[in-house]
């Protein structure tokens, strides 16, 4: 099991759905707000943390590029940002 984690900086969505169209099994709209949800995350702060499997580490480095607004991060067990990598 991966220590990978995904942090989303929640208060800054925008509520485009590219994470969603993306990366479905990991996000989900908020109807009642209108923002991105991470889904089996846990709030820290003003962050959403979710550890996320080997295989949903592509998708959602995919969907992290693909925010507009940048508040998606991938990292690994380290705490590196390998968003990018
Ligand atoms: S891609 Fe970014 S701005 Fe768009 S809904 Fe997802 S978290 Fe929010």
């Amino acid at each position: 099991m991966s220590k990978c984690k995904i942090i989303h900086f929640r208060d800054a969505c925008i509520g485009c759905g590219s994470c969603v169209e993306t990366s479905p099994g990991n996000w989900e709209m908020n109807a009642e707000d209108g923002k991105a949800c991470l889904k089996r995350a846990v709030q820290k702060n003003d962050v959403f943390v979710a550890e996320i499997a080997d295989i949903e580490i592509e998708d959602n480095k995919y969907a992290a590029q693909c925010c507009p607004v940048g508040i998606i991060q991938v990292v690994n067990e380290n705490g590196k940002d390998i968003t990018n990598d």
